[in-house]
């Protein structure tokens, strides 16, 4: 029994029960165990259950009309009955078919010297299928087995309904009849049932079918979702239970239900389809061989590199003429991805055998890229020397190469998304062509106008940007390596700059030199590992590797301080999303984009995890990227966009609404889920996957639920070989919100404790594992604090590593902590995307990841999530929701408009950066009316309706702008002859009765102002 198992098995034992067929326990196992029980009818939630009011505070999460349950036995009440809804074919409809019904539990009988002892329950009945008989109809189980007193009181209900497809729909609910005796805790626990389960095969001239897939969609994506999970029926669903199914041959279908329903997604194999073995053989995903090779080799390496997915296409296009009617012209608009994918890539190839100064920084980039590999610390050590590409990551540079080439190519306006499961390589596929455009733009361009900001890296969270950020800084480092030994003729250096808010990182230099530790992202030189140091120096905030003999021993070009990023123009800016809400605000800004200087302008803009991009946050920065992407616009050529995401839907239309621009999606979707020729499924049988459990809080308070499985959980740590100990002793605790978190955190100090030491009372011998340490990743952490945590969340197991980790979705995107295995999802998260992406965080390593998701009964999703557990995590992608950004619609325009047109003025106007007078006659210049026009080219293409409306409030504003003689700063505060003030400034004025003055509101951040939760994404 593996590990994993192991902490499956406790779990049910401890949860559901019994831990011995024959088991006598001390305490009522009402209070033993939390669920699988069908109490008796009236039965409600004990106060000592509910304890200290904090399952009710939890449960406040959801409007109270919610937590009305109907026929569920669900909210305050506990479960008196489990059911299943499933379809049944009977064949000869003229004969009665029938259904065979195991049911298992157990009673416990008190004996006041011993304890209360078990009396297992097995019986198996069959239910006659009488098409033309009543539709419900119930079936006592005393009547299969007269006098069998453990039988009393139990009935199946049984409805049943003829669908237009011929099937019978059947419900089949086992419930328990017996009634609430008043004061008499004894007899109303003998009177439940334990460890209650079913299961219904059918029987003579029945077959159990699959469920009618819920109508597919008619978007591309439900289309999609149609054919690549057509071979994922769904059989059964539970009710106030999950359910669950044998399927292996499809008349012989059994469906039951599960009180811990669980599936394994499997791993997905980055290394892509077996047709790429050849080009792996060759050489042709070998970084080294790629940058050290002459000039016809690479054309061969790559060309042939093209022929593998190639020869995927002509392995998979004969299996479209075998599917259904109804999948075909969607597996054809596939094919013509795939087809496009390939012409795309080839012109890649093409491109780089015609353009030496392309094939020059091609062959630098992947040199950089292998030199970068090398270096880190202890990591590195373990790592092999030699440096593979994966076919998506190689496939990915050549598709995007030549529009950043090309500025004149139709494939430099598209929108080129990576969508690529977590983990699976995103971010070295964008260094390298960060790495490549960095050394394009000098050979190309020359010197002057090749430096600058050549790429704008952009990402939502902080915690990701300061892993990226070491990352990147690895990468440009090593392209200064490059630069310096390859390239003697280009003198000026590449470096990397951090433009993220005050609250992480100081935005002067004076500031940073009063507070280092806030200053210093980068710790440790990327290529030594040792500490590096600040140095003071020309009113520069710059760190250095003192290190003899390390290749990186002096300045490392790296920035982290405003000004210092608005003076030094580096070739990489990484920054959040939020930051460009100051682009009214400071003067400076206009540098990173080249403007008034003799330097090309950004020509890549990256946004990492696009899908968080969405709702109010996405519908701010849409209306600001209108701006941004004017800076970045020279000549009317826009910059190339690149993007990023693991679960997306609808992407064509949030990309337009953000991006302006049409979105090339790749990988292309295949025929199956498993293999889109780049990431292939692993079979179960080869690697492990992803294990989902699912618990219900059903008849049990929140917090009960919660304490229980945390502490089953951890606890069977102590069950596990020494050598496998480490994989799950980091319990991940995930929270939706930090009020839930905040309740959590006294519960895991003194109740978690209390549960173990009786779960391991139980077991004879075995200890309770000692003090927790518990640690939290929330948005509490300060910048500097992140590393510390990240740090010492890789310690393993006995050498000071961490017990309890409470999160929120700061954990969800680029935490890649390889030891985590075990999580404990507290409630379904509102959007499937973060689901996937926060359960991602576990399992990345070659140990399998174990995910238990606690689903509130009290909350409608919750519920039907869980008592369709089976099928929803067997085509999980499926489950993510369309998101949407609507940058000019009213809300937006009153929250943004003005200062978004403030920026395109200031920055785009000669003369207007310093002081913020704006003459009629300037108004009323050609040059306003055509950045009028593109706004309303740009609004008619994302929302048409709103375009008019849009459009004459961006003139109204302008016309109030030019109006305004009293005007003396863009953007300040404290002054009295400000055009623009923080609306948090505003508010909290208008809070205090206070004048506000004649001004604009502007804000400080592109997500909706909440104070203490500001770091969540709000839908
Ligand atoms: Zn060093």
């Amino acid at each position: 029994m593996n590990s994993r198992d192991v902490l499956l098995k406790r779990l049910e034992q401890d949860l559901v029960g019994p831990l011995d067929p024959a088991e006598v326990i001390e305490s009522n196992p009402s209070d033993r165990y939390l669920t699988g029980i069908l109490f008796p009818r009236g039965a409600r939630i004990s106060p000592e259950d509910d304890d200290n009011g904090t399952a009710v505070s939890m449960d406040k999460m959801e409007p109270s009309s919610e937590q009305s349950n109907q026929h569920h036995s669900g909210g305050a009440g506990r479960p008196t009955s489990m059911g299943l809804s499933f379809e049944t074919l009977v064949s000869d409809q003229a004969k009665p078919g029938e259904l065979l019904v195991q049911t298992t539990g157990a009673r416990y009988r008190k004996d006041p010297q011993q304890g209360w002892a078990r009396s297992p329950l097995s019986l198996n009945i069959k239910i006659p299928l009488i098409i033309q008989s009543p539709i419900e109809q119930t079936i006592p189980l005393t009547h299969a087995q007269p006098g069998n007193t453990d039988l009393d009181g139990l009935e199946f209900y049984m409805r049943k309904l003829k669908t237009p497809q011929g099937t019978l729909a059947i419900n089949l609910v086992l419930r328990n009849q017996s009634k609430l005796k008043v004061r008499d805790d004894t007899q109303n626990t003998e009177n439940a049932l334990f460890q209650a389960s079913f299961c219904v095969t059918g029987g003579v001239n029945t077959r159990i079918v699959p469920r009618k897939s819920i109508t597919a969609g008619e978007s591309d994506d439900d289309q999609t979702a149609a054919l690549i999970y057509r071979n994922n029926p769904e059989y059964a669903s539970g009710q106030t239970c999950s359910a669950a199914w044998d399927a292996n041959t499809p008349s012989q279908v059994s469906v039951r239900t599960e009180w811990l329903p669980r599936k394994i997604t499997p791993s997905i194999s980055p290394s892509g389809d077996a047709v790429f073995d050849k080009a792996r053989k060759d050489g042709g995903l070998d970084v080294s061989q790629l940058g050290t090779c002459d000039e016809k080799e690479l054309n061969n390496l790559l060309s042939a590199f093209c022929d593998c997915y190639e020869s995927w296409i002509h392995k998979t296009e004969p299996e479209i003429t075998g599917l259904p009617a109804e999948l075909v012209s969607t597996a054809n608009r596939h094919k013509s991805q795939w087809q496009e994918t390939l012409r795309r890539m080839r012109q890649g190839v093409t491109l780089l055998a015609s353009d030496s100064n392309a094939r020059t920084s091609f062959q630098a980039a992947q040199r950089a890229m292998l030199l970068q590999s090398t270096w880190g610390g202890e990591e590195a050590a373990k790592k092999p020397r030699k440096m593979e590409w994966r076919p998506f990551q190689l496939a990915f540079q050549l598709i995007v190469i030549p529009g950043l080439v090309k500025k004149d190519s139709p494939e430099r306006s598209l929108l080129d998304l990576l969508w690529f499961p977590t983990g699976g390589g995103k971010t070295e596929a964008y260094l390298a062509l960060i790495a490549f455009l960095l050394f394009f733009r000098r050979l190309h361009y020359g010197e002057e106008i090749g430096s600058g900001v050549a790429v704008i890296m952009r990402y939502t969270l902080r915690v990701l940007t300061t892993q990226q950020f070491e990352r990147a800084a690895r990468m440009i480092c090593a392209c200064e390596l490059i630069r310096i030994n390859d390239f003697p003729a280009l003198k000026k250096n590449f470096s990397v700059g951090l433009w993220i808010g005050k609250d992480s990182t100081p935005n002067s230099v004076i500031d940073a030199q009063r507070n280092e530790a806030a200053a210093m992202v980068l710790r440790e030189c990327p290529a030594c590992g040792e500490p590096l140091v600040p140095t003071k120096e020309h009113n520069a905030f710059s760190i250095r590797c003192l290190e003899h003999g390390c290749a990186l021993k002096g300045r490392i070009p790296v920035w982290t301080v405003d000004e210092d990023i608005y003076r030094e123009k580096p070739s990489l800016v990484i920054a959040t999303i939020d930051k460009f809400a100051q682009i009214p605000r400071t003067p400076n800004i206009r540098n990173l984009f080249g403007l008034g200087l003799p330097h090309q302008s950004p020509d890549l803009i990256i946004q990492d995890e696009l899908h968080l991009i969405s709702g109010p946050l996405g519908t701010t920065a849409g209306l600001y990227e209108f701006a941004i992407d004017l800076f970045c616009s020279k000549e009317d050529i826009r910059p190339k966009v690149i993007g990023s995401t693991a679960t997306i839907r609808n992407a064509e239309e949030q990309c337009n609404g953000l991006f302006h621009r049409k979105v090339f999606q790749f990988p292309a979707p295949g025929i199956d889920a498993e293999n889109s020729g780049f990431s292939v499924a692993i079979p179960l049988d080869k690697k492990d996957g992803r294990l989902y459990v699912g618990l219900s809080t059903v008849g049990r308070s929140a917090k009960f639920t919660l304490q229980s499985a945390t502490a089953s959980l951890l606890q069977a740590n102590q069950e596990l070989s020494p050598a496998e100990k480490d994989h799950y002793y980091t319990l991940v605790a995930y929270f939706n919100a930090m009020r839930e978190l905040g309740g959590a955190q006294v519960m895991m100090v003194d109740d978690v404790p209390k549960a173990m030491s009786i779960f391991s009372n139980d077991r004879p011998g075995e200890k309770i594992r000692s003090s927790l340490d518990i640690q939290e990743m929330t948005s509490r952490l300060q910048q500097h604090e992140i590393p510390k945590l990240l740090a010492a969340l890789k310690k393993p197991a006995g050498k000071g590593s961490v017990d309890i980790l409470l999160c929120t979705n700061m954990i969800s995107v680029g935490v890649d902590i390889q030891r985590l295995s075990l999580m404990v999802i507290n409630g379904q998260p509102k959007a499937t995307a973060e689901y996937i992406q926060a359960s991602s965080r576990v399992g990345r390593s070659d140990v399998p990841g174990l995910v238990l998701t606690i689903y509130n009964n009290a909350k409608p999703r919750d519920r039907s999530v869980y008592e369709s557990f089976f099928a929803f995590h067997a085509c999980l992608y499926r489950g993510v929701e369309p998101t949407s950004v609507t940058p000019f619609a009213p809300r937006a325009r009153d929250k943004a408009l003005k200062p978004v047109w403030v920026a395109t003025v200031r920055n785009l106007l000669a003369g207007m950066d310093a002081n913020p007078m704006f003459a009629t006659a300037r108004r009323h210049s050609s040059e306003v009316d055509k950045l009028i026009e593109i706004f309303k080219k740009r609004a008619e293409d994302i929302d048409f309706e709103e375009s008019v409306s849009a459009v004459n409030d961006a003139k109204a504003a302008l016309d109030e702008w030019s109006q305004w003689t009293a005007v003396r700063d863009y953007w300040k505060d404290s002054s009295n002859q400000s055009l623009l003030k923080s609306a948090e400034y505003l508010a909290a004025r208008r809070a205090a009765g206070l004048q506000t003055g004649h001004t604009w509101s502007a804000p400080n951040s592109m997500r909706d102002v909440e104070p203490s939760v500001d770091f969540f994404l709000k839908d």
